[in-house]
Parts: C-alpha cells; structure tokens; sequence
C-alpha cells in the first residue's frame, strides 16, 4: 500500500536526485517554439524604441552622450544585439528607426555587415516600418511622410534586399487616416501597430474586442484600402512585471535550485496570468506581447536571457504558448485564423489619456519649426526637380542632406513640437544645414538653365543666384540694392506645379525709383507697399539673432508684381532703375482715434471686403460674381493655461497637451486701433495693430478671389504668471449643425463633429480641447447654401467651436510642464546676444467663402500652390541679360501642361539615368463635378525631350514593383460588411503610349529609365 506520505517521500527523493543530477548546470532552454494550433499563443516581441530626437538629440542618443538626461545609446542597443541573436537562432528582434540604424552601419566592419545580412536573411531580425523615422501623425504632411519612408525603405532594399511588412506606430500620439491607408497600405504592410488611443474609446474596444480591426482610411479606394490594425491593450511596453533592462527591477526568472529565491513556478504562474488576462480582451488564440521600450537592449542578452527562460518553462508548463515572434508572424497568424474583423474608418483623433489629458497641444507647439519644416519640405520638392534637370551631382552640392533632414524632422517628437528646446535647436539647424546645401544646388541648376548648357551637360556656370530664405521677414539682401547706380536685378521666378500660373511676387527695395519688367523688356505694372514698422522691428531683430548682422539697408517697400510662370519651369522678370517712382499705394488710415469714420470697402475684383466705418473692423465678404454675400468677424483670443494648481491630478498645459484654463479671452485692440489701408493695381492691404504683440495684414490680390491674412504674433505676456494660448477666430453665419472638416496630413477631407464621435459615446470633460484637430492643410464647414474654408501655411491646431465659427491656435506660450516626459515648459524665445525674448511667429492663412459644393477646387488647387509657392532666384546684370540667357524654361513640352487635378509630387534623380516621378491626383472622389474624375497624363510631353526606355511602377514608397505588392497583399474578412461602390484606380501604363491615368485620391509611383 502507497500512502500519500509515501508519495511525498518519493517525490522529495526524486527532486533531491534530480538536483544532483543536473548538477553540470547547463540548461539548453528550448526556444524552437513556433504557434502550436489549439492554445493560446504569446508572442514575445523583443523591441526598442529609439526616438529620433527627444530629450536628447538624434546624436546624442545615437552615442550615449548626455545620459545625465536620459541614459540611452543607441550604439550599445545594436552592438549588444548581434551576438545576442547569433547565441540563439530562434531569438528574435525588430528595428524601426533607419536614421539610428544607417548611423550604425555605416560604421561596421565588412565581417559584421556580412552577419547582420545573414540575420536579416533568416529572419531572426527584421525591419519594420523601415523609414528614418517613426514620423509623427498630426503634424506631418503626406509629401514628408512618403519621402522619410521612402528614404529608409530605398536603403533597406539596396542593402538587404528585403521590404517592410509591418507600420509601427507605436507612440505617435493619435493616427492618422492617412497613416493607415496611404503609408500603410499604399506602401504594402500587412498590418499597423500602434498604441495611444483615447482613453475612452480603448476602454470600450476591450469590452467588445475591438481592438484589432480592420482600418479603411480612405473614402476614395473603399475596401482596397484596408488594413489590419492593431491598438495595444495599455502602451507599447511588456506587461507589468516583466522588463528586463540590467536596472530593472521586475524579478527574473531564478531556476539555478542551487541558489536561493528559486521562482519558476511562481513567474510562470505570472505569465500565464498576464496572458490570460490579454485573451480575454483578444479575438483569436493569439496575443503579442512588445518585450521593450524606450531605448531597451542596451544590454540585449538581459532581456534574451530571460525570454528564453520564460519560453522553456511556460512551454514545459503548457498552459498557454509563449514564441519569439515578430509582428510579421503575429499578424500572418490573425490572418490564418479566419476570423471577421470588425472595421474602423476615418482616425484616432483627437487622443485623450485620461480625462483633461488632451494631446491637442502638439497640434501648434513650436509654430515656428512647423512653419520651417514646411517651407523646407515645399521647397525640397522644387530642389529636386531642379535637380533633375541638371542632372544630380553626387559629390558636387546635392538635395541629399535635406532629405536627411527633413525626414528626422518628421519624428513624433520633432516636427510635434514635444522635444527639449536644445533638440528643437538640433532639428532646426540641420534644416537650415541641408537647405543651405539644396539652395547651392538649386543655384547650380538655374545657372546652367539659363546659359542654355543642358543638353551638352553643365560644366560650371557662370551666374551666381542668390535666394532668400529670410524673404518671410523682408529681408532680401539682393533685391534691397541701390537701382540708381545703373543696377539690373534679374529675378528668375521657378514653378515647381505641373501647371502654369500667375501669382504675386513681393520683395524689399530701397527706394521708389524702380520699374519692373518682363524678359520680352515689357514694363510690367508693380506696386510699391510702405514697410511698416511691425515688419522693419521683426525683420531687423530677427536678422541679427540668425545671422548675427545688423541690416545696413532699411528698405522702404515692398515691390508688388505678377509673375506669369510655365508649368515647371522658370519665367525671368528685371527690376531696374526707374526716372520716376513706381507706384506707391495709395494710403489711408481709415479708422483713427476717436473718430466715426465712414465704412470702406477693399478689393480689387469680384471679392470685396467690407469694413464698418463704427467698430473699425471687418464685417461682411462679398462675392458678386459668385453670388457670395456673408457677414464676418474675425478677432482674436487667448486661452489661459491651466497651471501646475498644486495637486497630484493636476494636468497643466504643456507641449502636448492643450488644458485651458476655463473659457477663452477675447484679444481687443486697446481703445481704437486704426487700419491702415494700403490700394494699388496688384494688391489691397488693411493693416492693423492689434495690440502691442499682434499685428496682422489683411490682403485681398489682384485676380484671386481669396482672403490672405498675414499675422505676427508676440512675444506673448507671461508676466502675469499666466501661460497663453492664441487662437484666431472667423465667425460666419453659416449654420454648420457642429459639423466641420479638417485634413488628414494634408489629404483626405475628415467630417468632424462637435462633441462627438464616431465609435463611442463620448463623455465631454474639456469642450474645447476635446474638439481640436490637426490641421495641416485646411479646415471648412457649410450649410446649405455655403461653404467656408481656411487654410493654413503650416500644420496648427483649430476646431469650430460654434457654428459658422473657424478658429486655429496660431501660437503657445507656456509656464508648465504637462508631465508626459519632456519635463520642460514650452516657453521659446529669441535671442540677440544673450538678451532673450519671448518668440514671435510670422504666418500666413487663407479663406474664401464659396457656393455650396464649390469649395473643392481652391482647396484643393490653391492648397498645392501653398505647398509649393514660387521659388525665386536673384542676381545682377550689367547689359542686356535676356541676350545672352534663356529667359523662359519649361521642363516639360511647352504645348502641355498638367491638369489642374494632379500634382508632380516627386520628380528626384537617382542617378544611373534614372529617374523617381510621383503624381497625385489632389481630388478625392465626389468633391468636385468637374475635377474627382479620372485625369491622364502624357509622360512623352513631361520628359519631352527624353526618350523613355522602360518604366516601372512601384509600390508607395518606391521598394517594390506595384504589381509584386498587389500578389502579396493580404485580403482581410470584415464584419458585417456590405457592397461598396466599385472603386476605381488608373490602368497599366502602356509602354508605347506611355499615358499615366490617376483617379480620386491616387498616388502612382514609377521608376522611370531613360535611353542615353
Ligand atoms: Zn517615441
């Protein structure tokens, strides 16, 4: 007879003999797992996430320099990784960031690179999302959103020969539509990943499930467009307990029984536990578990080491499944299971963490670097066609350092605004870094283009282009010369559109005796506008904190004329001395002190703007020809920011987030402000000092019926102990049933809601931050008759507030930190000589009243021309310049043009005679009857004088062949779904006729080879 005393004795003698035994203290942990049908499988996902640029700079992390901030290089994260996956080939990692990572390889012995190949090659690490950087998904436009992708993705392919299958948007803050359908599956991932959702939503879609889905960004592509989408049950970290970092303090997995604190039972308990719990809120038998986080594996063999435990022991264990696995295994094995997703469409904006925590901040802070990360991006797309003409220099000055640039400026931390300063300064300076070179580039090309040397090649030209980027503050050094010795300026005015078009040319000049004149010698009409003093303050002061000279010349005007440019191409204008004056705007103060002046009216042509003659302001738009007749106020005002109020919930406003402080302050000029009204035949401008920090222009140009308004606004009063946010406001009549648009990322039209979502009942807690949007192209509402539309010259924050209202938050100071990490306040200043001010900001927005269902094509065909203004090019002439230069270019056939509903977005040499062309179709479908319809383009009229050998189309991000990612596409079951009207996309593009067809919304890619 056994007793259970017995059965005790035994077993103690059987772990006593089986301790002695295994006394050679080797265990060869079994890690071959893969998914086992029929259990619920864990997949450990090793990761790091390297942010591009936070609380140190890209370098600094790169290095591990600077860890009294942050202990974080990225080096010991690589380095330390290759022997850790070498020691075990079931071990797994994915790296994201590219930027980190071609920092890296570039440094590598040819022996490491030959391994880190063969890594690549089985598997055991993969590249995911695969772009310079995990880029921001508010503040970013599409154009810098495909070029960072491409960057990295172009780099993987030529080094390893492998493509991306995976988005990992792991800490963006909020997603974009655009992010899923068009960088995701436009690009050809499988899936997208992602962590911070509302906090409300993702507390639902645990209840129900949902949060894995089928994500269908687009309107325009249907079902085509679809992606899997995953949310992350809490954040892009293991679950607690888990983290393995040589200084963390989750416990290991303790299985020597020779030493004490033995705990394998007890942690795989806890595993188990953990999984079950992620099960629960999971469909299907798989779950991931993300193994990291910030800046993780510095070490990796901590981090290894115990996954291969926990792999050996939960398997011996059985109750769940743990795998090293990659996103690309997870996500092929929620594909296998069959299962219907449910479907999600339109974004994950705005994301709130808990209530009052509203990251609707970053969608404006830094205004200034957005400002900048656009007018950079617009004209690194106006460089590279310049490029291209001439032909790329590889070691001469190139675009290549601009595109690094503005890739690491996309990063959620960079362009977003959420950075410390002194990694706002390092993003800012290799802007400035990469322009200076492309502006070297562009002068090259316009140089050899005017001598007419393109077809026998450029060989060093002779003409020396001057540009100026600090044209925004007026200050041009080479238009600002003296005329009256005999100077000629030329200017060369270069349209980077697919399309002709005429558009206001402004620059400083000294004096008034100037005249302009077009290359057939033609006097062109011009305008002179008075400087105004706001301008001259800005200029000089800002002129002195970036380059550190005080101007010698004050120039008295600015030069207003038409310029009339061929589609990429240049036309060629002179300013010269003149016996008379040009002519000086008429001006008038309209509204002084004290006095009732009578009302006025401004505008050239069918837009007038009406003033009252009583409040000294603007009150209604009028239209004629397009029977448009609206009243409007536009104003400003400032939202207090909740500060640090003491308590431990307290939620300041801060670099992300937006938490006013109660309601909003109307700005009133102090007693009556006058307007200055300036008239003349190109442009009508009402200035007006708003108060001492806000001074704004109002500008109605000859031949576009748009209002421009031009805002400088502060430095903005802190000493009153009170952070501020300024916002701007139009209200109109119109009655909008709180439903608004805002851009997703400069593309697709999203309709927003007052107080409302979509997927949930929302609880309102913050009823204006909790209706902010990124806007990075424009915002508009209507009713039934109208529609009212704004757009913006770089990526802001707005809402409408009220129906028929429009506002956007053009500018933040702040005294607090909002305690998501970046631990400094947002309060940037200038700095001339160590003397600091608070930062002023200079920008532009745009609106325009239109007939219902008319709205579509300004915003759309004016939105390019924003995005890509007029870049000019100055120099000086002695004789007669036209005799000697090619005054009039078009790089395409001088017959053709481009139709108005598509845009050359991408036109870069890449060397070897070929040549990368992106068109985008700027309509989506049913936004405009005449221009949401299919358009085609004659790529034998834009290479006009090339012979096309062979073309290829490619996926988004130019690493596949379009057709190759079509075969391997994913195809997904969605619950529920009904039958959706067929979408339509252009045909296969006929190597004889070479025609380009693109409908709503498309985006085509093509490598294009040309014969020699
Ligand atoms: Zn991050």
């Amino acid at each position: 007879m056994v007793t259970s005393m017995d059965i005790g004795v035994w077993i103690l003698l059987f772990l006593v003999g089986f301790i002695h035994s295994s006394e050679s203290k080797y265990i060869a942990y079994n890690t071959t797992s893969t998914i086992v049908p029929g259990k619920l499988n864990v997949h450990l996902v090793p990761h790091t996430h390297d942010d591009v640029g936070w609380l140190k700079t890209i370098d600094q992390y790169y290095v591990g320099s600077n860890n009294s901030i942050q202990g974080a290089c990225v080096q010991n994260v690589l380095d330390s990784l290759i022997p850790a996956l070498l020691a075990d080939k079931n071990r797994k990692f994915i790296y994201v960031e590219q930027a980190f990572f071609q920092r890296w390889w570039r440094e590598q012995s040819e022996v490491v690179q030959k391994t880190v190949k063969q890594l690549v090659n089985s598997g055991q690490l993969e590249f995911i999302n695969g772009g310079m950087c995990m880029h921001d998904e508010a503040a970013t436009h599409y154009i810098d959103m495909i070029d960072q992708t491409t960057l990295g993705h172009r780099f993987i392919k030529e080094e390893f020969g492998v493509t991306p299958r995976i988005g990992w948007q792991i800490d963006p803050f909020g997603h974009s539509a655009v992010q899923a359908y068009l960088l995701g599956a436009e690009v050809g991932f499988d899936s997208l990943f992602f962590a911070r959702i509302d906090y409300q939503d993702r507390a639902k879609r645990k209840d129900e499930k949902s949060l894995e889905v089928v994500w269908q960004g687009s309107k325009s592509f249907g079902s085509s467009s679809q992606i899997f989408s995953g949310a992350f049950p809490e954040n892009y970290e293991p679950p607690s307990n888990f983290y393995f970092e040589v200084n963390d303090d989750s416990p290991i997995v303790q299985d020597d029984i020779n030493l004490f604190d033995y705990n394998v039972p007890e942690r795989v308990n806890e595993f188990v536990s953990a999984a079950l719990s992620q099960a629960n809120i999971t469909r299907t038998n798989h779950i991931m578990w993300t193994m990291g986080t910030d800046f993780k594996y510095q070490y990796a063999e901590t981090w290894f080491r115990q996954l291969d435990k926990f792999i050996h022991y939960v398997n011996q264990d059985g109750r769940v499944h743990a795998l090293y696995s990659t996103p690309s295994i997870y996500t092929d094995a929620k594909h296998a299971a069959n299962e219907a997703w449910p479907i999600k469409t339109d974004d994950y904006f705005p994301y709130a963490d808990r209530v009052n925590g509203y990251w609707t901040g970053y969608f404006t802070s830094r205004p200034a670097l957005k400002g900048y990360v656009r007018w950079t991006s617009g004209y690194y797309l106006a460089a590279r066609q310049l490029e291209y003409f001439k032909g790329k220099s590889a070691s001469g000055p190139n675009t290549d350092s601009l595109a690094d640039a503005l890739a690491i400026a996309q990063h959620h931390d960079a362009v977003s605004g959420t950075s410390k300063q002194h990694v706002a300064n390092d993003y800012a300076k290799r802007l400035s870094i990469g322009y200076t070179e492309a502006e070297k580039t562009v002068a090259a090309s316009l140089a050899c283009l005017t001598e007419g040397a393109t077809k026998t090649g450029c060989g060093t030209p002779q003409v020396k282009f001057q540009q100026c980027p600090l044209l925004n503050i007026s200050y041009c050094p080479a238009s600002e010369v003296n005329f009256s010795d005999g100077k000629n300026l030329v200017v060369v005015v270069y349209n980077p559109l697919g399309w002709k078009r005429e558009d206001v040319i402004r620059i400083p000049v000294a004096n008034e005796k100037v005249v302009v004149r077009d290359s057939n010698g033609k006097k062109v009409q011009s305008q002179l506008l008075p400087i105004p003093d706001a301008f001259l303050g800005l200029r000089n002061y800002h002129a002195a904190a970036y380059l550190g000279i005080s101007p010698s010349v004050n120039p008295k005007y600015w030069l207003a004329f038409s310029a009339i440019v061929p589609p990429l191409g240049f036309s060629t204008y002179y300013v010269s001395n003149a016996k008379k004056s040009a002519n000086i705007s008429d001006r008038h103060i309209a509204y002084k002190s004290g006095s009732q002046s009578d009302g006025f009216e401004v505008g050239l042509g069918n837009l007038k703007l009406i003033y009252s003659g009583k409040e000294g302001k603007l009150t209604q738009y009028i239209n004629r020809k397009r029977k448009v007749k609206e009243s409007l106020e536009q104003t400003y005002k400032y939202y207090p920011s909740y500060g640090d109020d003491g308590t431990i919930t307290a939620q300041a406003s801060g670099a992300y987030i937006f938490r006013p402080n109660g309601s909003s302050f109307p700005i009133k000029p102090n007693g009556k402000s006058p307007l200055t009204v300036l008239r003349g035949p190109i442009v009508h401008e009402v200035h007006q000092k708003i108060n001492s920090w806000i001074y704004q222009t109002t500008r109605l140009v000859k031949g576009k019926e748009h209002v421009e308004v031009e805002f400088i606004v502060g430095p903005i009063p802190i000493d009153d102990g009170v952070g501020k946010e300024i916002a701007t406001e139009i209200k109109t009549n119109l009655t909008s049933s709180k439903t608004f648009y805002t851009d997703s990322n400069g593309r697709d039209f999203i309709e927003r809601v007052r107080d409302y979502r979509k997927d949930w009942n929302l609880e309102v807690n913050q009823p204006v931050a909790g209706n902010y949007y990124p806007i990075n192209h424009g915002i508009y509402l209507k009713d039934k008759s109208k529609e009212f539309s704004v757009l913006v010259d770089r990526s802001v924050g707005g809402s409408s507030i009220l129906d028929g209202q429009v506002e956007l938050m053009v500018h933040r100071r702040l005294l607090n930190d909002d305690s998501r990490g970046v631990a400094e306040a947002l309060n940037e200043t200038v700095c001339v000589s160590d003397k600091c001010t608070g930062l002023t900001v200079l920008g532009k927005y745009y609106f325009r009243i239109d007939p219902i269902g008319e709205g579509a094509r300004w915003r759309r065909t004016f939105g390019q021309e924003i995005y890509s203004p007029l870049l000019l090019a100055f120099t000086e002439s002695e004789g007669n310049w036209g005799d000697s230069h090619v005054t009039t270019f078009s790089g395409i056939d001088s017959s053709y043009s481009l139709p108005e509903n598509v845009a050359v977005i991408t036109l870069q040499d890449l060397g070897d005679g070929n040549v990368l062309l992106r068109l985008a179709h700027l309509y989506e479908i049913g936004e405009d009857i005449h221009l949401s319809i299919k358009s085609s383009i004659e790529l034998k009229k834009v290479f006009r004088d090339k012979q096309i050998n062979k073309i290829t189309e490619v996926n988004l991000s130019a690493n596949q062949e379009r057709a190759e990612m079509e075969k391997k596409r994913l195809v997904w079951q969605v619950k529920g779904s009904s039958r959706e009207p067929e979408v339509s996309r252009g045909g296969p593009v006929d190597p004889e006729k070479l025609i380009v067809e693109l409908s709503p919304m498309e985006i085509r890619t093509f490598v294009i080879n040309f014969n020699h």
